[in-house]
């Protein structure tokens, strides 16, 4: 359970409003680079569709809570879209448009056939109880059932979501449509049409980026100091997958302080001890700031919480050579000049935190055909496609002599600008 302390933090560190505005000047640049015309991005550069909704549930103390949800369709040209589904205090309407573009934006780097979408509930999970939780993931699926669905929107989980949450939403589809509907959602539990691998893919594609990252820079993983913000499934796997590939992780924090040891944490000990919300570091007294956590002298710095850590106020202070975006936009755009700047390598948000989409795409295959693929298949399927993705964007970061996240979002508009071409849109 929460603290108030630790709400007020995040509300703190969170300034989402210009995420949008930040994301819509890069695919201009990107849509230019590639020759597309201003009609493609007056298109692109705001989602479809902005589903509002409000969800009453009746709270454990008898009285009716009325919640704000939000379902966000970026663009369907090339096929159905796509994207999590984030229960946070403080997310905002421009930041779920953000994130539904950058759902695009994966999808298209990693190649598989969906737009972006992004869903999310104004709520603090972490201080409601399992009933209240069931009801309002049922609510919000009865609140969205009109526009989403196997062939039209297809959500998972994001941010304090999770497969028994999936597992609520599906079966409350499932109701709704009369039909056993597994491909509705993805990240369900295994029993019930979930993929192997699903849990830890984003962090299995994290690692890859990593892996592929430290290649080109010539850095040995073994003994590799690594720096992970974040503890929740994606830092938490990902701090699990460097201790077992021989690097040292030094530092690792929660939305309420950070642990450091410069000899290496005991990853499976604190993995052993956090939370179902990543927290672990309330059980230490010798915590350092999230602040100071980015700042460590490290080798691999690894954003794996939420937007906004990587600023033009502390750009100049980080150390690490390597960044590996695992959360959705921690670097804002101006950071991102600074640490280009500085001669660090950048492995961005859509191509580093793909892994998650990419499977969830097996999960939904799978579903389609009834037909489910062993933990190892799914592993080197998607081992292919990271890796083909990082060396795409790499090269064309090379060649052309700019940053990896203009590449990236150049490989990321692409088959959306193409595919809305051809149905004769623009
Ligand atoms: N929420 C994850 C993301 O931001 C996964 C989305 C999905 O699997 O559809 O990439």
């Amino acid at each position: 359970m929460t603290t108030q302390k630790g709400t007020e933090n995040i509300t703190k560190d969170v300034k989402n409003d210009d995420i949008l505005t930040s994301t819509q000047k890069i695919i201009h640049e990107a849509l230019e680079k590639l020759g597309y015309s201003e009609e493609v991005y007056e298109l692109l550069k705001e989602p479809m569709r902005t589903l509002i909704v409000k969800i009453p549930v009746r709270m454990d103390d008898g009285k009716v809570k009325v919640f704000t949800g939000y379902r966000v369709q970026h663009n369907d040209s090339v096929g159905p879209t796509k994207g999590g589904i984030r229960f946070h205090p403080n997310v905002t309407e421009r930041e779920i448009q953000a994130l539904a573009i950058w759902m695009s934006l994966k999808c298209g780097i990693v190649n598989v056939p969906y737009g972006g979408g992004k869903g999310a509930i104004i709520c603090d999970p972490r201080t409601m109880s399992i009933r209240e939780l069931e009801a309002l993931s049922r609510g919000y699926v009865r609140a969205v059932s009109q526009i989403v669905g196997p062939t039209k929107d297809i959500p998972a989980p994001d941010v304090f979501t999770n497969s028994q949450i999936m597992a609520w939403m599906m079966d409350e589809y499932s109701k709704i449509d009369q039909f056993n509907s597994p491909g509705f959602i993805t990240g369900k539990p295994l029993v019930l049409g979930g993929s192997h691998g699903r849990e830890s893919a984003t962090a299995k594609g994290v690692t890859i980026c990593i892996r592929e990252a430290a290649k080109k820079r010539g850095i040995d993983l073994k003994g590799a100091r690594v720096v992970v913000q974040g503890f929740g499934n994606a830092g938490g796997y990902l701090s699990k997958f460097m201790h077992d590939a021989g690097a040292k992780v030094i530092g690792i924090s929660d939305a309420y302080g950070a642990l450091y040891d410069p000899d290496g944490l005991d990853i499976d000990y604190l993995l052993d001890r956090r939370d179902s919300f990543g927290t672990v570091t309330n059980l230490f007294n010798n915590t350092i700031t999230n602040k100071e956590l980015l700042e460590l002298d490290c080798d691999i710095l690894v954003p794996a919480a939420i937007g906004n850590q990587i600023t033009k106020e502390n750009a100049h202070n980080i150390k690490a050579d390597i960044i590996v975006e695992a959360a959705n936009g921690p670097t804002t755009a101006e950071a991102t000049a600074i640490l280009t700047e500085l001669g660090k390598l950048i492995v961005p948000d859509v191509l580093a935190s793909a892994g998650g989409v990419t499977v969830s795409y097996f999960e939904w295959v799978q579903n389609n055909q009834g037909y489910y693929w062993s933990e190892e298949e799914v592993a080197e399927k998607l081992e292919d496609i990271m890796v083909r993705s990082f060396e795409n964007i790499y090269n064309t970061a090379k060649t052309r002599k700019i940053d990896m996240r203009l590449a990236a979002y150049m490989a990321g508009v692409r088959n959306m600008a193409e595919a809305c071409r051809f149905r004769g849109w623009v």
